[in-house]
């Protein structure tokens, strides 16, 4: 059984401060994983943790996990400007982008944070646009074909955008080498969302193998392996979690069977988990506001795709906790008893947080809580419909509360319009509007 990290009369409370709907974050839980992964990865000096800021972008969450020595993971100029903002420096930010933007290179290079060449007609993009090539740099690989695990669980790197093939990777190494690189990375994503402590072992044997060939054909210092993202998080009750100690152990094994006797046992382990970083630590409080019975029951809640798409996108599960109301019993517990369709109000058939969920009895004014919202959450939120995107709040470890983004409002909205006089106007209607509700 997944269990919200509030309880029903916590998450009462919270909701008569702030209005629904908005993603709690739990920091304790946070923390403590964040401490679990350098526990976990502390046989590797050098290990780094860069946080995919993709996943997450509140500034809040990225400082908090900045305390464990994560750095920032950015793949745009905004994700720079705010890794930039919270201090992060140099070597604290990896660049993994792909068909990067001028402008993008140019302020990563700026910043001197690790470039991490997706492709090798990057390399001269990078020095027409951006400069001389830094000292540190990394390569992203891309092995093609396909990618599995013994669970079954399979992913398929030909048919992805990223990354340079084997050939390339050893060309762009002396290429690199040659403009003065004096530092070499490696790096690959080859599967996303793993329920499965194999993964990064498989990958890191795999990564570590083409280090030890890198350095000896090419003559460039390998001093990091970036083992990335992808590792996952149990969306479903029945997922058995990811062992982040395992993991680092497999991690480790490898490491000490592949580049320990190669005399390459001075590389750092690098990671940049966005997923497992946040996910769990985030869940969607939306609110029941209609009831509907016609070939199906549906639940309408106050959220929408708009604050998580992943449902409507990936068709993805995410569990649903009927928490209760003010003056009513305690639902978190109670057994399934019924079956609904969770909907939001887009105009659009897959605005359905849940399809067929068996959930409790469930009653116009429930509070929901929507589960692992930490990651790629409110960070994919969009503005379809009209629909603003909702706040951001924390729940610190002594149990008070942060709103640590607010929700978006029409002035928001309406912001953009400014290029032209009827776009004004529309910006003047709605300021009127927002004073008289002020
Ligand atoms: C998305 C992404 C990540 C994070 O992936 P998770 O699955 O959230 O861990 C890390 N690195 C790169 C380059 C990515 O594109």
């Amino acid at each position: 059984m997944k269990r919200p990290f509030v309880s029903k009369d916590q998450l009462v409370r919270i909701a008569e401060r702030y209005p629904t709907p908005f993603h709690l974050y739990d920091e304790a839980g946070m923390r403590a994983n964040a401490q679990a992964v350098m526990d976990a990865f502390s046989w590797n000096p050098g290990f780094k943790e860069y946080f995919a800021v993709k996943a997450n972008p509140n500034p809040t969450l990225i400082s908090l996990l900045g305390e464990y020595g994560c750095g920032c993971d950015c793949s745009s100029a905004t994700e720079l400007m705010l890794a930039d903002a919270l201090g992060f420096r140099g070597r604290d930010i990896m660049f993994s982008s792909n068909d990067t933007p001028a402008e993008d290179f140019r302020l990563a290079r700026e910043l001197g944070a690790v470039i991490n060449f997706d492709d090798i007609s990057h390399i001269e993009f990078f020095e027409e646009v951006a400069g001389p090539i830094p000292p540190v740099v990394s390569c992203r690989f891309n092995p093609g074909g396909t990618f599995q695990l013994a669970n079954g669980i399979m992913d398929n790197p030909g048919d992805s955008k990223f990354g340079m093939t084997e050939g390339q990777l050893f060309d762009a190494f002396r290429m690199l080498r040659d403009k003065g690189a004096r530092e070499f990375g490696l790096h690959a994503l080859l599967a996303s969302n793993t329920v499965t402590d194999d993964y990064y072992p498989v990958l890191a044997r795999l990564l570590f193998e083409l280090a030890v060939r890198l350095e000896r054909e090419t003559g460039a210092h390998v001093t990091f392996v970036n083992l990335s993202g992808g590792v996952g998080i149990p969306y479903r009750p029945d997922e058995r979690p990811n062992d982040i100690r395992a993991i680092g152990e497999g991690v480790r094994k490898a490491y000490e069977e592949v580049l320990v006797p190669a005399g390459m046992g001075d590389v750092a382990v690098c990671a940049e988990m966005g997923r497992f970083m946040a996910g769990p630590y985030g869940c969607l409080v939306t609110r029941v506001v209609h009831e509907k019975h016609i070939y199906k029951d549906y639940v309408g809640v106050d959220a929408t795709a708009c604050d998580l798409i992943r449902p409507a996108m990936y068709g993805a599960y995410h569990h649903i906790t009927v928490m209760g109301q003010a003056g009513g019993p305690d639902k978190s517990e109670l057994p399934a008893t019924h079956v609904y369709d969770v909907t939001g109000n887009l105009c659009e058939n897959n605005d359905k947080f849940a399809r067929d969920r068996e959930l409790p009895e469930v009653e116009v004014g429930d509070l929901l809580v929507i589960h692992d919202t930490g990651a790629h959450g409110r960070a994919m939120g969009y503005n379809y419909n009209g629909r603003l995107r909702a706040a951001e709040v924390l729940l610190r470890e002594d149990g008070s509360t942060e709103l640590i983004r607010r929700a978006e409002t029409p002035v928001d909205y309406f912001a953009t319009l400014d290029a032209t006089p009827l776009g004004r106007q529309v910006i003047a209607r709605c300021n009127r509007e927002d004073g008289r509700h002020a």
